[in-house]
């Protein structure tokens, strides 16, 4: 019975990458990637049925999983080479940071829920023993300035229109940020490169998140 688990859930990620590479996801590490990561062991159990389709689901607190379509897209903004160290603000069910592991050097995932990030943790690296993957419980608007500086930032959740400061503070020179920015409940996924002293920000189109809640987020 497991196999045959394994089979349907191997075809359907093959037709989830399928359908990534027609919607425009054309870097063929990330799809790779996205063939490597089992995506249902991150969703609910009542959910593993739709694990493959390209929606966001629920992972309980409120919280999400986000659109495969979305997750393939921000990393293939971040043109990583595979020396990068990243920050990821919002760990959520763990999937973003499965994804990069493979892509980079390593990632801090940072998440404001306890519980979430206990949960990414039994499944990232207890069950699917990632090795380069730290995470962390705090208010990811601060950054983590211990980590300090980054090549790479991505926040999965949707910053108000200033982006907090210290995550441009903590970004390396040549070092790109991808970052859902606008309203509280729709935003614009906004990239900034930051070039010496010079931060050059440019648009990717629209996107909804989850708030991001904090100090220099939303309120709760
Ligand atoms: N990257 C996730 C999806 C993230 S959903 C995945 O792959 O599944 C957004 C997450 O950001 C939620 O889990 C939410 O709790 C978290 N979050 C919101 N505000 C935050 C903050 N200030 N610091 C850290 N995490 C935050």
């Amino acid at each position: 019975m497991k196999d045959i688990g394994k089979t349907r859930f191997d075809s359907e990620r093959k037709q989830m990458v399928l359908e990534l590479g027609r919607k425009g996801i054309t870097d063929q590490k990330v799809l790779d990637a996205f063939l490597r990561v089992p995506r249902h062991v991150f969703v609910e159990d009542a959910f593993q049925d739709r694990a493959y389709g390209d929606h966001p689901l629920p992972i309980g607190l409120g919280q999400t999983i986000s659109q495969p379509y979305m997750v393939a897209l921000m990393t293939q903004i971040l043109q990583l080479s595979g020396t990068e160290r990243v920050m990821e603000i919002g760990t959520g069910s763990g999937y973003q940071a499965a994804i990069l592991s493979g892509l980079v050097e390593k990632v801090y995932s940072v998440e404001r829920i306890k519980k979430l990030s206990e949960r990414a943790e039994d499944i990232l690296l207890h069950k699917l023993r990632y090795r380069n993957i730290i995470l962390i419980v705090s208010d990811g608007s601060y950054g983590l300035s211990q980590y300090a500086p980054f090549d790479r930032i991505i926040v999965t959740a949707g910053s108000p229109p200033d982006v907090p400061k210290a995550l441009l503070s903590q970004l390396a020179d040549g070092g790109r940020l991808v970052i859902p920015k606008g309203d509280r409940y729709i935003q614009t996924l906004t990239v900034i490169d930051k070039k010496g002293d010079e931060f050059i920000t440019s648009y990717e189109g629209g996107c909804v998140f989850v708030p991001l809640i904090g100090k220099y987020g939303w309120n709760e």
